[in-house]
């Protein structure tokens, strides 16, 4: 979603004619966008601020702007960062582009012709070859769920979802401008329109975006295990250009862990929702994501987690530790009592646990041809893609040009990536 925030900010910046520089000390105007899903994340924030304090000193005259979820929604804080932060010029909230609209217009640089919200953002082109392949889309901004651990919905605000209209012809721009692939994106994607009375709901939305002429794939993320349908699933398996790939985040694989985080859900719903998925969808490519340390979750109930993952099988899973976030229920309400060294140790295990099982599941594709859609080329010349189940591939002496979709004999199977030839 910020890759997706950034890219919009981008394409206002280059329509009033700015252009990316390669450093930051060179820059006429400086926009950080922030995230602050985790402490850490939030950390960097600061690291980056004081460095860009020290190159506004250099020269006052650079503008600073600072974007996304630090700034979150709630414009009574703006004068606290006022406070905070006085080297920063503009501070835009996350998806919202309006203060730099507003500012750029102030100073006459904003093209009439640009001047509209439904301004697509600019594929970001691979460097080689200035072609971009993949975009996404958001769909849903913002989040109503409020998991006991997550800051997204008191920075990002409560669920909207965008009219089918303005995506469609987003997506249609995106098509036009060479762009083959299109990930729609929301933090409860599966939610769409489900806020908009009389809206349509994903499965038509996903028809209609795969429909575009132009697009060879179309993925969509992050869904919420309570709000896949069997309807959801049932166009992807029937859709043509709609990936056989789901990323449904856990978090734990204890009832108990999860109950603490009011995900909605018990282990044994996950389980029958990966089932139905798998029943309808053999070939899928499945993503989770796991918070290990959440506070009070002991060891026995991590290995809870352990061992769902073995149970579930997913091709990939993405760990992070429990940190908290101000404001949320678990700051305020619950100790954060997991020490660091065993949050780590957890983290390993996962990770070590995916590592040797996708050693495993990934070497019977040694020999196999596989659908790869292009989407840059790397420095030694090997071009780099995905399957339609999202697994990396590097395809080696092959003359494809990002955007093709080519078949290539998979010759090296790792954990984490895959290595083919062209056929
Ligand atoms: S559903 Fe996702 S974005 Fe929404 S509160 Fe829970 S973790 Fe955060």
């Amino acid at each position: 979603m910020n890759e997706a925030d950034a890219l919009r900010a981008a394409a206002l910046l280059e329509s009033a004619g700015f252009r990316p520089v390669e450093h930051a000390r060179d820059a006429a105007l400086l926009l950080l966008n922030t995230c602050v899903v985790r402490r850490q994340a939030e950390e960097k924030i600061y690291s980056r601020l004081t460095y860009v304090a020290e190159l506004k000193r250099r020269n006052p005259a650079r503008v600073v702007a600072l974007m996304g979820c630090l700034v979150g929604k709630n414009p009574r804080e703006l004068g606290r960062f006022r406070e905070r932060f006085p080297d920063v010029d503009l501070f835009l909230p996350p998806s919202d582009l309006a203060p730099l609209r507003a500012f750029l217009e102030a100073r006459g640089l904003l093209r009439e012709a640009v001047a509209d919200d439904d301004l697509p953002p600019p594929p970001l082109p691979d460097s080689r070859t200035g072609r971009a392949v993949v975009a996404h889309v958001p769909v849903v901004l913002g989040c109503s769920h409020a998991c006991t651990y997550c800051v997204i919905p008191y920075r990002r605000g409560g669920e909207r979802s965008r009219p089918a209209a303005e995506i469609l012809a987003e997506v249609a721009a995106l098509a036009a401008r060479g762009v083959r692939e299109i990930v729609l994106l929301g933090q409860i994607v599966d939610r769409y329109g489900l806020d908009r009375p009389g809206e349509i709901h994903l499965p038509e939305l996903l028809r209609r975006v795969a429909a575009v002429p132009g697009l060879l794939r179309v993925r969509f993320l992050t869904s919420h295990p309570r709000w896949i349908t069997d309807e959801l699933i049932a166009a992807v398996a029937t859709t043509p250009g709609l990936c056989p790939y789901f990323e449904i985040p856990v978090q734990a694989g204890s009832d108990a862990v999860l109950a603490a985080m009011r995900r909605g859900y018990a282990v044994a719903d996950y389980e029958a929702l990966v089932a139905r998925v798998r029943a309808v969808l053999p070939q899928v490519g499945l993503s989770t994501d796991v918070i290990v340390g959440f506070p009070g979750e002991t060891a026995a109930q991590f290995e809870e987690t352990l061992a769902l993952m073995r149970r579930i099988d997913p091709d990939m899973i993405r760990v992070a530790k429990y940190s908290p976030r101000p404001l949320t229920y678990s700051a305020r309400h619950l100790p954060d009592d997991v020490p660091e060294a065993e949050k780590e140790r957890r983290r390993v295990a996962l990770e070590a646990q995916l590592r040797a099982r996708l050693t495993e599941k990934n070497a019977p594709l040694l020999g196999q041809t596989v659908e790869i859609l292009v989407e840059s080329i790397e420095k030694n010349g090997r071009r780099h893609g995905r399957t339609p189940d999202y697994k990396p591939v590097f395809v080696e002496d092959s003359p494809a040009q990002p955007g093709d979709e080519i078949a290539a004999r998979i010759v090296w199977a790792g954990p984490f990536s895959l290595v083919a030839a062209a056929t």
